[in-house]
């Protein structure tokens, strides 16, 4: 799991904005992310611990990848309709 700060998914929230991959929400904090040009899927996951957020991908990438910063707007709203709703 990598830690999701400002910093660590600046270059990643970059690439996401060129490569622009298809993301599909499975559950809330779990998506499917897909290279539209490769068609490659990856899974990517969220979790929350103590205020912190860590996203996870199975994807090769050793740092927070963009298919990690893809997800995040689209966690962020389902999250707030989750604070609201509940
Ligand atoms: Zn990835």
């Amino acid at each position: 799991m990598l830690e999701i700060t400002k910093q660590s998914i600046e270059k990643a929230t970059a690439k996401a904005r060129i490569a622009k991959p298809l993301v599909k929400v499975i559950e809330f904090r779990r998506y499917s992310v897909t290279n539209r040009e490769t068609g490659a899927t990856y899974e990517v996951r969220f979790t929350k611990i103590g205020g912190r957020k860590f996203g996870e991908c199975n994807c090769k990438a050793t740092k927070i990848c963009y298919h990690i910063s893809s997800c995040l707007p689209i966690n962020a709203v389902l999250a707030s309709q989750m604070i609201q709703t509940a």
